[in-house]
């Protein structure tokens, strides 16, 4: 059944509300960091934030949300995962094409795409929201830190990718960033992740919005705005003035050889 994980304490005059799918089972590396991030940021725009975990058996109603948080996971729970997702596949694909803001994290990812390859070779299906699809490698994982420039927002963004699969986007999907340290989607074309209406896929796991708190605001006020469209967003400066911009990977590196 579903139920809420987590809400916000005390008054706040806007509401958004946030479906974690399967937030039980595909939430591996601390990516549930990213819920108490998109909490942080909703609570600055004056939201009460409120996390429902929809997973095994549940219903998700596409109307119901105005955001929509989907982590990562081991094979062995995507594959339980594959088997239920098909009875939500409407209602996600409905989400996002009435243009919904959307956060999916690896696993969460690839599931929104055609297909994904296990790394034991096994084909699963994916909801197809989306045209990405994701092959396999034989006896290696793409691990370590990431670094990508998304040049349409002028924006950096830093994180950890632990993944086997080789995504591949399609031509109406851009990518979150291009790969300026790392390995990204699939060590080939340069791209790490996607975005396509309102949806921002990446691999980066550790969680990736407590590490990049413009992308933390980016995806809160895109979610605002759909739906108080009249409300004034204060700028990030405002609110987030006193968060990291950011830890770069050279000074990480720098602080573990100390
Ligand atoms: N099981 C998937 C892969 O290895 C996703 C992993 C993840 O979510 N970190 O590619």
């Amino acid at each position: 059944m579903t139920y809420t994980s987590i809400k916000s304490e005390g008054d706040f005059p806007y509401d958004l509300r946030v479906a974690h799918l399967y937030g039980d089972l595909m939430n591996t590396y601390g990516d549930n960091g990213n819920i108490l991030m998109l909490k942080y940021v909703g609570e600055k725009l004056g939201a009460r934030m409120t996390f429902d975990i929809v997973s095994l058996e549940d219903t998700f109603n596409a109307d119901d949300y105005d955001l929509v948080f989907f982590g990562g996971g081991q094979d062995y729970e995507q594959f339980i995962v594959s088997q239920d997702l098909p009875t939500k596949a409407v209602e996600i694909k409905k989400f996002i094409e009435n243009d919904g803001t959307m956060l999916a994290i690896c696993g969460g990812f690839q599931f929104l795409g055609k297909y994904y390859i296990e790394a034991s070779g096994r084909k699963i299906d994916g909801i197809s929201a989306m045209d990405h699809y994701t092959l396999n490698q034989e006896n290696n994982r793409f691990i370590g830190d990431i670094e990508i420039h998304n040049d349409e927002f002028d924006e950096t963004y830093y994180g950890f990718e632990n993944h086997q699969g080789r995504t591949f986007l399609a031509d109406n999907q851009k990518p979150l960033g291009r790969v300026i340290i790392g390995q990204g989607n699939n060590n080939e074309d340069g791209t790490e992740g996607m975005t396509y209406k309102n949806v921002f896929g990446s691999y980066f796991h550790g969680p990736i919005l407590s590490r990049n708190a413009r992308l933390a605001y980016r995806i809160v006020t895109t979610a605002f705005h759909q739906k108080y469209p009249d409300v004034a967003i204060p700028a990030f400066e405002s609110i987030l003035a006193d968060e990291t911009k950011g830890q770069k990977i050279t000074d990480i590196k720098r602080k573990v050889e100390k």
